[in-house]
């Protein structure tokens, strides 16, 4: 046996490294078992610095020191996304059991982006998402990968849908437009303006009914006036300000007689498709070509987990498997690698700790968990509507809920929001709507009360 002519101290059992290990696992198991974290709050770049110093040198300041400046000192200028009272943008809330299995996934080298490298955890994965497929109606063939967010997911989706439209174009001899066009509403998420710029193509943004509504007669009308040139609709199924969902139906009626992609953006919504309170509301996102929904907002996965599927997931791969001499030898074969599905290579398998969650504890409790975000919401919007001092602005349709102080000014809410977490009460950040600030709670996390909520609108009343 010959011995590593260099020393080995960062990968061989050695008594450094069994401390290492034992100290962060012993960390996470104490962080995963914490009954209340503190919801904590940032810092600025000068206290950072003053308070941990210089840790990065030549010789290493050891793990214990690290982790030590990790659990007093950064870990605390992170706000704690799972808090219940994180009703911010769109809070995360992982089950002890996905969250737990992520050291797993980390603890294992698992590499997730070939059949031939990680088959059992692709399998599992694979398993998760022809689940998901069969919740949302689609077709038994449909399948896709897991990629890291929702951005991620829609620009994979619209790629995929621009190839097959310049395929099926140039093998009927017709020429491709001078610009490609993707209709969505103009209430859509910022992350379709996003790959519109990464894909050089532009945006038909169609208005949207009085109540938020994109409905198929205002896409049959863009789809008339820009013709050929769209190759995609894009459907939010949930919109993240307010909770809305299209009128998928119509929509993919009017993308079937286009002939054009039909894509849902369902990256927050789309889950409350598993309560049967919500289920009725998303008819016709069977007939996506493809979709999103992010597992890391409210299918209680850690982050960072969005499920992109195609309908037919041949023309997903078409569009992005890389070829390169040494990867021939994966691409040459019929596997199912999840790299070919979306716009990176190297991946962790991040549908894994959704698949341990949903194996241990079945399929019901998600149905619960997401029934109760959605009863919460209509609870406190009836107590909002009661209030004089607050007005809805819009009725709740899934888990956000969007209302005004009445009185109140952009100043006031920033003040209010500031304090809140200044005073470690809540995380409630304001949001607006046709240039009128406003409060948004966004509810899904199970440990979020009705308490909780009515509490944080006294503090807007005090
Ligand atoms: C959150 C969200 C996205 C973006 O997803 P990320 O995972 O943050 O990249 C896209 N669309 C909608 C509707 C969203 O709510």
């Amino acid at each position: 046996m010959t011995t590593n002519p260099f020393p080995a101290r960062m990968h061989e059992v050695t008594d450094e490294n069994r401390d290492i290990v034992d100290r962060v696992l012993d960390y996470s198991r104490q962080r995963l078992l914490m009954a209340d974290a503190p919801l904590d709050k940032p810092q600025t770049p000068a206290e950072l610095t003053r308070l941990a110093g210089t840790t990065i040198t030549e010789n290493g300041i050891g793990g214990a020191k690290a982790l030590s400046i990790f659990e007093h000192i950064l870990a605390p200028a992170c706000i704690t996304t799972d808090d219940p009272r994180y009703l911010s943008f769109i809070p995360s809330a992982p089950s002890k059991a996905a969250a737990a299995f992520d050291v797993v996934v980390s603890a294992s080298a698992l590499y997730g982006g070939s059949w031939l490298e990680g088959a059992g955890a692709v399998h599992a994965e694979n398993e998760v998402l022809r689940w998901l497929a069969a919740e949302f109606g689609l077709p038994a063939g449909a399948g896709g990968v897991f990629v890291q967010g929702g951005t991620l997911g829609n620009l994979s989706a619209l790629v995929a849908a621009r190839e097959t439209a310049r395929a099926t174009r140039t093998a009927a001899g017709r020429p491709a437009p001078d610009r490609w066009r993707v209709v969505c509403s103009a209430e859509a998420h910022s992350s379709i303006a996003s790959a519109a710029r990464v894909m050089d193509i532009e945006i038909v943004a169609v208005p949207v009914d009085s109540d938020g509504v994109l409905r198929g007669p205002a896409v049959e009308e863009a789809l008339d006036v820009h013709g050929d040139s769209v190759f995609a609709v894009v459907a939010t199924a949930g919109t993240t300000n307010f909770g809305i969902v299209d009128d998928l139906a119509g929509i993919a009626d009017a993308a079937s007689r286009h002939d054009v992609w039909f894509h849902v953006d369902g990256a927050y919504g789309l889950s409350a498709m598993l309560s049967p309170l919500a289920r009725p509301r998303f008819a016709g996102v069977e007939r996506a070509d493809s979709l999103v929904v992010d597992p890391h907002k409210w299918l209680f996965a850690p982050f960072d987990a969005c499920a992109l599927l195609y309908r037919d997931p041949e023309l997903g791969r078409r569009a992005h498997t890389q070829h390169a001499d040494y990867l021939d030898t994966l691409t040459e074969t019929g596997d199912w690698s999840p790299s070919d599905f979306a716009a990176h290579l190297t991946r962790r398998p991040r549908g894994l700790p959704l698949w341990f969650s949903l194996a241990s504890y079945g399929a019901q409790v998600y149905r619960d968990a997401i029934t109760n975000a959605l009863d919460l919401a209509q609870q406190i919007a009836r107590i909002i509507d009661g209030r004089r001092e607050f007005t809805l602005v819009r009725e709740p349709q899934l888990s956000v809920v969007v209302f005004e102080r009445v009185g109140w000014e952009k100043a006031d809410y920033n003040a209010w929001s500031t304090r809140l977490l200044d005073d470690q009460v809540a995380f409630v950040t304001p949001s607006a709507h046709h240039g009128r600030t406003n409060a948004r709670f966004a509810i899904l996390n199970p440990r979020t009360t009705l308490d909780d909520l009515t509490m944080i609108l006294d503090t807007m009343t005090a």
